[in-house]
This record gives C-alpha cells, structure tokens and sequence, in this order.
C-alpha cells in the first residue's frame, strides 16, 4: 500500500535529506529534461544543496545529464533526466486464464511484456500460487540478467485483497483467504525486495492514469474486461481506496435477479451476464463447457470474426451484453461523475460492438439529460495494464522516497 508522507518531517538530517532527494526526483520525472537551475528555482531549494542533491541521484544512478544543453540568460544549462536503467519493477496481473508478467525501469519503459495462459478455473489455490511463483521468478531472473536490480514487485489478482497481501476472495479463481504474498515471497527465496498484492482493478487504474489516453485525468475509471469485471476508480486525482481495500466490486451488482449463476453464488450479477464467459457463451453455445479454460483469446478472436462478418446472432448478442454493461456503467457514472470511462481487456476488441449500446444506456440513464456523459472508450494499453499497474506503485515508493541504496 502506497503511505505518502505528508506535513512536517522529524528535523533529522537524513530524512531531510531523503525527503529532498525524493523532491528532486519527483521534480526530474515531471519536467525532464530540466536543469539544476530549473529546480533549485521551483522547488525552493539552494542551488547549493540542488547540485549535492543531483550528485547524489546521478551517483545511484537515478538521474543523469544529457547531452542536451539550454541556452537562457548567461552559461548554457546542461539538462538532467531520469536514468533509472540499471533498475526495474516487476508487475504480475492474475486473471482466471491468463498470467502476464511486465517489468518497467525507472522512468517508465516497458523492459518486458510477457502473457502465459493459465488454467485458472481448474487449479487449486495452491497450484496456481506455484504458477504464479513461477512466472515472477523467471521475471526476475530475466532483469537480472540484464544487469538490472529488480526495485520490487506486485501482484494484480481480480478479488478482495487485504493490505497485507492476503486474497481474502477471488470468485473467479475459487480463492478464499490465500496469503499470496507468502507463497511468492518464499517462491522467491525470501527476496531482498518488497513483494506487495493488490486487487487487479486498483492497478490497472494507476497505469491507465499514467500511461493511458487520458493519462492525468483526476477522474478516470477502469473496467477490467475480464471473465470477471471490476472496477478501478481515481476520484478528484484520488485512488479510491474505500474502508478495507474492496471498492469497485461492479462486476456484482445484480443486473437481472433471474438471470445466469454468478461465481459469487448469487444471481443475475453484471459479470455473469458480461464477463467475456457469458459474452462467448452467448456468441458461441457450441464451445460453451468445452473442457478447461485456459487463455480465452481464441474464442475471443472468432467473436470478433463473427462480429465482423455481420452474423445476426452474434451482433443481437453483443448488443444484448453491451445493453447490460451500460447498466453496470450508469451506475458508476451516474454515482462518481467521471471525465471517463476506460473499458480494458476483452473488452477492447469487442469495443466497436459493445460502445454504441453501452453509450445508449448511458444517454438514457443520466440524471441531467442535457448535461453530458461521461466518455467511454477501449484502453490503448495491451493486456497487462494491472502488471503494468503493479510495477508503477513500486516506482511510487521510490519517488515517496524510498531509494534503492547506492
Ligand atoms: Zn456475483
């Protein structure tokens, strides 16, 4: 869990220090490429102490000088940007079918993007661990080997996770009280960097806000368009983190009460109507129970082919599952006033179908008729936006201040 410090700092020396490092960092991944100069008049700091301070980045190797200079009034500047190639964090996204596994440097380029398919829906809790263990250890041997200190790493799971690392459920994976922190941590051999777990949604939000279309909107959310679907929420520049960690469970608001069996025992919830299961059960009945589930994208594919091809039943069907998503998204517009909604996943592909009922709902269920929607649109990042996620929250510890010794 990300802890910002904020108001006055302990007066000792080193977190004085720490703190003004991280100041400088913050400021460098902001404004690069920015001068010495820039940075001592902005953020208040002596040009003195800046100059230490940028020794210091450039010595860890956060920082370094390009050949870029900028010519103002007198000696030209020469101008600093993040290093951060000998370092990078590790994001694992979890999902009932597939594993993908990103790693970014520090200042934000994807050093590895990886996708394994996974029997998710069949494999117990502790099977699936040792996969999930598995993936993120080849992850780290793989930064390693590229001479880079691994910074951390995260783990994305679609269900409620407490702070401390335990699934306390996950329907779609059949979990309930995992401690997935531990198992990885161990499958690891105990590492000497923090190992976190969040829910999937929380982190895709975070790299959508960061690295999507509407990156820097103070009030985004992301739907994961998965075989469940929840929701990511950044409300006035905010996380929404809620209570105890569980909000934007949408995927189980009940939609239609005599409608299909969720995973969460109930009836008629929004993912068992619109999660890419219902959706292909409803495109393809023929390959509905067909044995064990492990990376959907097939019959994702000919979704889209069907679609494509004008099949009457296929497009009823979107519009149908498209109709019900509206429902699920009126709620939230209608409840947390978005500049925008960003559908991930499976959604992506299926977006050109699945957007025109989705807005139509949304027209008909706004309270102020003539005061505008909120945008709906599919995510530009690929599957792996909660890995992507995952690896940004540990680049936020870093720049709160925790940098990686010298
Ligand atoms: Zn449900």
């Amino acid at each position: 869990m990300i802890t910002m410090q904020r108001g006055p700092q302990p007066a000792d020396f080193a977190d004085v220090r720490a703190t003004n490092l991280a100041v400088v960092l913050r400021y460098v991944r902001g404004h690069a490429p920015c001068s010495r100069a820039e940075i001592a008049a902005t953020t208040g700091l002596n040009k003195a102490t800046v100059s230490s301070l940028v020794a210091d980045l450039i010595e860890r190797r956060l920082l370094r000088e390009t050949g870029l200079t900028e010519h103002r009034i007198g000696r030209p500047a020469t101008m600093l940007v993040l290093d951060g190639s000998p370092y990078a964090a590790i994001g694992i996204e979890v999902n009932a079918d597939y594993l993908t596994a990103v790693a970014i440097d520090l200042a934000g380029q994807q050093v590895l993007s990886w996708r394994r398919s996974f029997a998710g829906l069949t494999s117990s809790p502790a099977q699936a661990a040792t996969a999930i263990a598995a993936l993120g250890r080849r992850a780290v041997n793989r930064v390693l080997k590229e001479d880079r200190r691994v910074l951390g790493l995260t783990v994305g799971v679609p269900g409620l996770v407490s702070p401390d690392g335990v699934v306390i459920m996950a329907p779609n994976l059949g979990w309930r009280d995992v401690n997935l922190r531990d198992i990885v941590n161990r499958a690891l051999g105990e590492p000497g960097f923090p190992v976190a777990v969040d829910n999937d949604a929380n982190l895709a939000v975070l790299a959508e806000s960061r690295y999507g279309a509407f990156a820097g909107s103070q009030n985004l959310i992301y739907l994961t368009g998965e075989v469940g679907i929840g929701a990511g929420i950044i409300s006035d520049g905010q996380p929404l983190r809620g209570h105890r960690g569980f909000p934007g469970e949408i995927g189980h608001i009940t939609i239609d009460p005599q409608g299909p069996p969720c995973a969460c025992g109930r009836r008629g919830c929004l993912e068992a109507i619109a999660g890419i299961t219902a959706i292909i059960a409803r495109v393809l009945p023929e390959v509905a129970g067909d044995g064990d589930i492990t990376d959907l994208q097939p019959e994702v594919d000919e979704v889209v082919r069907r679609a494509r091809a004008g099949d009457p039943a296929a497009l009823h069907a979107l519009d149908d599952v498209g109709r019900a998503l509206g429902q699920g998204v009126s709620i939230l517009a209608n409840l947390l006033d978005p500049e925008v909604i960003v559908l991930g996943g499976y959604f992506v592909p299926l977006a050109p179908w699945l957007l025109p009922p989705v807005e139509a709902e949304l027209r008909a269920r706004r309270i102020g008729p003539d005061t505008g929607s909120p945008q709906v649109v599919a995510s530009i990042l690929d599957h792996g936006a909660a890995a992507t996620g995952g690896a940004a929250t540990i680049l936020d510890h870093i720049d709160a201040g925790r940098l990686p010794r010298p």
